[in-house]
C-alpha cells in the first residue's frame, strides 16, 4: 500500500470579498481535490495548539504525527538538522540573524538580505570573539540565516531551558526592539553577544560599505532557540518508511530527523514561480521506492503573506493541475493507496500571516467509504462531522482504519 500527503501550505483562509465572497479553496478550480473528497471523506482539524505561535514547523509537525506541545523545542534545532549540524543530547541550536536595527527600531530583519560574502566575514569575526568560549558555534547559512550551537560539557551544563524567551525578528518590523529582547535562563549570554555583535559589525568594512549599497547590518539577533527533538524514527512510530518533497529548510530538517529520504527537485523554488509539474513527477519517481511520501508546496503560504488572493489562487489551480491529479493518476494505476490533502495552519491574506484555526483535509483510496462532501474547502469542511481536534491525530487516522 503506498500513501501520499500532499500540503498546500497555508491554503485554509477566509471568504474573500475580491474573490466574491469565497475563500480562494472555494474560488479555485481544483478538480482532482475534489474528487479526493466526493470519492472520499472530508475533516477537519487543529494543527497549531492555542498556546504555541502558527507556524509550518509546528504545523507540519502535528501533520507527521508528533504532537507538537510534547515534541516541538524551536526551529533552530529544525534548520540544524537540514544543513547537517548534528546536535548532541544537551547541545542547544539558536537561530542568529543579521539585522539592521536603528534608533532601537527593527530596520530589516535580513540587513537588507546581507550578501554571503559579508555574512562570511561577519561570522569569521564572531567566532574569533567567542575563541576563548569553546561552547560558542557559529554556522554561516545563506544571506542573512545562520545558526549558533551551545556545545555543552555535560548534562548539567544546560545554559536555557524552555521558559527562555525570544522574538522572532521578523514580528518586530518597524518597531521598538526594546520590549522583545531575550529574557529568562540564560537570556543574559544572549544579549552579551547580541550586545558585542554591535561593536564588531562597525569593524568590518566589507559590511559598513556594501558592494550593494545598502545599509549595514548593525548587529545579531538571537532567537528560536532549542534543543535536539526527541522524535522517535517515523519507521518505528508508523512502520513505514518515508520521504519528502520540499524547497523549504525547516521541512527538510523535520524529514531528516524523521529518517526520511530528503528528494531535491530542480526548479523548486520555495515561491509561486516554483516547478509544479517537476514535483509532481518526483513524487511519483519517490512512490516506486518509498512508502509514504510527503510532497510540500510552500507558494501558496508566500502568495497569503503577500496578501495577494489571485496568487493564492492560481497556486492552488497549479497544485491540483500538476501534483494531485497525475499523482492520484498513478496511484490509482499501482494498486492500493490512500492520499491526503490537507494544509499545515491557515495563514489569512487579511493579515498576511500564520494563524490559528481548524483547516481541511480530505482522504480517498483503498478501504475509504465516501461520505456526502463533494468538494475541497473551508465551508464545506465546517459542515462535516469528522473532526480531529489535535493535528496529531490525523496521521494513525490516515494509516489506519479512519475511526475517530
Ligand atoms: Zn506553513
Amino acid at each position: 500500500m503506498k500513501y501520499v500527503l500532499v500540503i498546500p501550505d497555508g491554503c485554509a483562509d477566509e471568504p474573500q470579498a475580491e474573490l466574491g465572497g469565497k475563500t480562494p479553496l472555494q474560488a479555485a478550480r481544483i478538480p482532482h481535490m475534489d474528487t479526493i473528497v466526493s470519492q472520499g471523506i472530508l475533516g477537519r482539524t487543529d494543527t497549531v495548539p492555542a498556546s504555541m505561535p502558527s507556524g509550518s514547523d509546528v504545523g507540519t509537525m502535528s501533520l507527521f504525527g508528533y504532537d507538537p506541545l510534547v515534541y516541538h523545542t524551536g526551529r533552530a534545532p529544525l534548520e540544524a538538522a537540514a544543513q547537517g549540524i548534528e546536535l548532541g543530547p544537551h547541545d542547544w541550536a539558536i537561530r542568529c540573524n543579521f539585522v539592521t536595527i536603528t534608533k532601537d527600531n527593527m530596520a530589516s530583519f535580513t540587513a537588507s538580505q546581507l550578501p554571503n560574502d559579508v555574512g562570511e566575514e561577519l561570522i569569521g569575526l564572531l567566532q574569533e570573539m567567542t575563541a576563548n568560549n569553546a561552547q560558542w558555534e557559529f554556522h554561516q547559512g545563506v544571506s542573512y540565516r545562520n545558526l549558533l550551537v551551545y556545545r555543552a560539557q555535560n548534562a548539567e551544563d544546560q545554559p536555557f531551558d524552555s521558559g527562555t524567551s525570544t522574538t522572532p525578528p521578523h514580528d518586530l518590523t518597524d518597531q521598538t526592539v526594546l520590549q522583545d529582547l531575550p529574557s529568562g535562563k540564560g537570556s543574559e549570554l544572549l544579549l552579551d553577544l547580541m550586545e558585542r555583535s554591535k561593536k564588531l559589525f562597525l569593524k568590518s568594512d566589507k559590511n559598513q560599505k556594501r558592494a550593494d549599497g545598502q545599509p549595514a547590518a548593525t548587529q545579531i539577533w538571537l532567537w528560536g532557540q532549542g534543543s535536539r527533538p526527541a522524535l522517535k524514527p517515523f519507521q518505528e512510530q508508523f512502520g513505514k518508511s518515508g520521504a519528502v518533497i520540499t524547497a523549504v529548510d525547516l521541512l527538510r530538517g523535520l524529514g531528516s530527523l524523521l529518517g526520511w529520504d530528503i528528494i531535491e527537485v530542480e526548479g523548486a523554488t520555495g515561491y509561486t514561480d516554483t516547478d509544479y509539474a517537476a514535483k509532481g513527477r518526483a513524487a511519483i519517481e519517490t512512490l516506486e521506492k518509498s512508502e509514504f511520501v510527503v510532497v510540500h508546496v510552500e507558494a501558496t503560504d508566500e502568495a497569503s503573506h503577500e496578501g495577494e488572493a489571485q496568487e493564492k489562487v492560481k497556486a492552488l489551480e497549479n497544485i491540483d493541475e500538476h501534483i494531485v491529479g497525475p499523482v492520484h493518476d498513478y496511484l490509482k494505476q499501482q494498486g492500493e493507496y490512500r492520499i491526503l490533502v490537507c494544509p499545515d495552519h491557515p495563514t489569512f491574506l487579511r493579515t498576511k500571516t500564520h494563524s490559528h484555526g481548524y483547516v481541511p483535509f480530505g482522504i480517498c483510496g483503498t478501504q475509504v467509504r465516501p461520505d456526502q462532501a463533494k468538494c475541497y474547502d473551508e465551508i464545506t469542511a465546517s459542515a462535516s462531522n469528522l473532526l480531529l481536534p489535535k493535528g496529531h491525530q490525523l496521521m494513525p487516522f490516515f494509516f489506519g482504519t479512519l475511526t475517530k
